[in-house]
């Protein structure tokens, strides 16, 4: 049989309450983001009413439809963890509280120009592998300067995606290179760690995991 929300959403507390035991952290200095890109806004309606306060959402387009459906929630915050084009970055300001995804000095400045507050976070890509998005390294220096000098925008962190890989301890070595990079530029928030290897983020120091197939169960296809 399967789970209940309530009961998934306890066996993750639980895993996050040993992973901070044992790194010696605080529990309240790592957030659980839910991922609930694919899920309906009944599901986020029902995650919501369990505890849970922080959402993630990949798509802008998809999130827009949900949205209206959400607006009792009010004590919900909504990031963006999805790339972020261009041309959806008025959209993103009006329904996301945070953009994790921010990966150009472009970028940032079309989402200043929208003129509402942001926290925004980078993507930092950390291996040529794959096709994933976000700046590379070298490029953070530009990025940073471009988002400081934007005054609607709030640099709180960095967020990554490693290779998929299902062994916590290949993708360690990218959490600890983004907890390295981070300290370098001075940023303090690390959104890094799903489902499978959020254990390792944490003891890397994530201060955000987004967590969506131990919650809610495989998306759905459509
Ligand atoms: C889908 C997604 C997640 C959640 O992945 P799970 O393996 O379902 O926990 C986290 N981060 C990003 C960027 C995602 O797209």
């Amino acid at each position: 049989m399967s789970l209940t929300l309530p009961e998934r959403i306890d066996q993750v507390e639980q895993r996050i309450q040993t992973a901070v035991h044992r790194a010696g952290r605080a529990r309240d200095d790592v957030t659980l983001v839910a991922v609930t890109k694919k899920f309906s806004a009944a599901v986020i309606c029902e995650a919501y009413s369990c505890g849970l306060r922080v959402f993630g959402e990949n798509y802008v387009q998809e999130f827009a439809e949900k949205r209206p459906a959400l607006s009792g929630l009010t004590e919900a915050q909504f990031h963006l963890i999805g790339h972020l084009q261009s041309n959806k970055a008025r959209q993103a300001t009006e329904l996301f509280h945070t953009v994790e995804t921010v990966d150009s000095g472009k970028l940032a400045r079309r989402l200043n120009e929208m003129g509402r507050p942001l926290e925004v976070m980078i993507e930092v890509k950390l291996s040529p592998e794959g096709t994933k998005a976000g700046a590379a390294p070298e490029e953070l220096p530009g990025i940073i300067e471009a988002i400081r000098s934007c005054p609607n925008l709030w640099l709180t962190g960095l967020m990554t995606m490693p290779p998929w890989n299902t062994d916590p301890e290949t993708t360690r070595p990218y959490f600890r290179r983004l907890a390295e990079v981070a300290r370098i530029h001075g940023l303090q928030k690390l959104s890094m760690g799903m489902s499978h290897d959020l254990e390792a983020a944490i003891e890397e120091g994530a201060t955000h995991i987004r967590v969506g197939t131990a919650l809610f169960g495989p998306r759905p296809k459509a």
